[in-house]
């Protein structure tokens, strides 16, 4: 089979208005060092207009433009901040996230990105939510237009089953509004999806290629380890730990399906004690180097028997997704 053209990276640095071009080279060296060659810059706490000491701001057009010079060889995203919600019935709230969405979108366009990953919120509504998601989307796509903004949303598969939304329903409402989606696979995982069976991925690949324009974008994917109870997602975890998500069996599969080649990598593994900059990268490198081995491990073993999982502790502890 010929060597898939993989793009895998991982999370690289916050953009805010402190991101240093020290921070951005060193970061830059490094993953092209490993050969790692997508990366999501985040602002998942930045705030809107506040004066406050130490609060992280958004980076000025000219600021990102540079940084954006200094990443140019790399495929780039922004991960949107928490505070965003597309779900909420709060019209501040609701106005808040939207300027927030936009100011991403900006973003991503001067420093090169091709779209905004974010959590679209809590999921209690049902189908009324799941409209109300693509309506919103559908205005912020009207928004890019009008101010030729090349630069997407593309809202995360939530990790908790309170959050909007599963595989199919975020996958639909970002294909109804011409948008991307992210697949957080460790999220998907999480809640019950079924990414641990061939047949399970085969059938998202094929939900993919039905609503996602390929030939114009990658579908954003998001992977690691994590813990999941009964709600859904508990934390991140690295590769291998935690639940056990399938991470060999989903790469495996893509290769087979070649679909390698229409995806980006971001790794998000995270680890209680170490979780610094270099961990992240052993952990992107560790699904490089199952990709470049051309190795395909379809057997899913799962890291804990199905039942301990959603009687442990975990499953009462309570944190933000990613
Ligand atoms: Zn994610």
């Amino acid at each position: 089979m010929p060597k898939p053209d993989a793009m895998i990276g991982m999370a690289a640095f916050q953009l805010s208005t402190f991101t240093s071009e020290a921070v951005v080279e060193l970061a830059a060296t490094t993953l092209r060092k490993h050969g790692l060659r997508a990366a999501e810059l985040l602002c998942l706490a930045n705030v809107l207009g506040s004066r406050r000491r130490g609060a992280l701001g958004y980076p000025s057009k000219e600021r990102a433009t540079k940084i954006g010079k200094l990443m140019e060889d790399f495929q780039l995203s922004i991960h949107g901040p928490y505070a965003i919600s597309l779900t909420t019935k709060d019209p501040k709230m609701l106005q808040n996230s939207r300027t927030h969405l936009t100011r991403c979108l900006r973003l991503a366009d001067a420093v090169g990105a091709s779209h905004v990953t974010f959590h679209a919120g809590s999921r209690r509504g049902g189908q009324t939510v799941r409209n109300r998601v693509q309506q919103r989307l559908q205005e912020v796509m009207v928004k890019c237009e009008k101010e030729n903004i090349t630069a997407v949303p593309a809202p995360e598969v939530g990790g908790k089953i309170a959050s909007f939304g599963d595989f199919e329903e975020v996958c639909a409402v970002a294909g109804n509004s011409g948008c991307l989606f992210c697949w957080d696979v460790a999220h998907d995982f999480a809640r019950g999806g079924d990414v641990i069976s061939e047949a399970g991925l085969l059938r998202r690949i094929e939900l993919i290629e039905q609503h996602i324009d390929l030939s114009r974008w990658r579908l954003p994917v998001h992977i690691s380890g994590i813990v999941a109870g009964r709600r859904g997602e508990v934390r991140h975890a690295p590769l291998g730990e935690g639940s056990g998500v399938p991470w060999r069996l989903f790469l495996s599969v893509l290769r087979e399906q070649k679909f390698l080649d229409k995806v980006v990598i971001i790794c998000e593994s995270k680890a209680t004690k170490r979780d610094g900059f270099d961990f992240r990268v052993e952990e992107a490198l560790k699904l490089k180097a199952f990709v470049d081995s051309g190795e395909i491990d379809k057997e899913y073993r799962p890291s804990r028997p199905q039942l301990t999982q959603f009687l442990s502790q975990d499953s009462v502890e309570s944190e933000p997704e990613e």
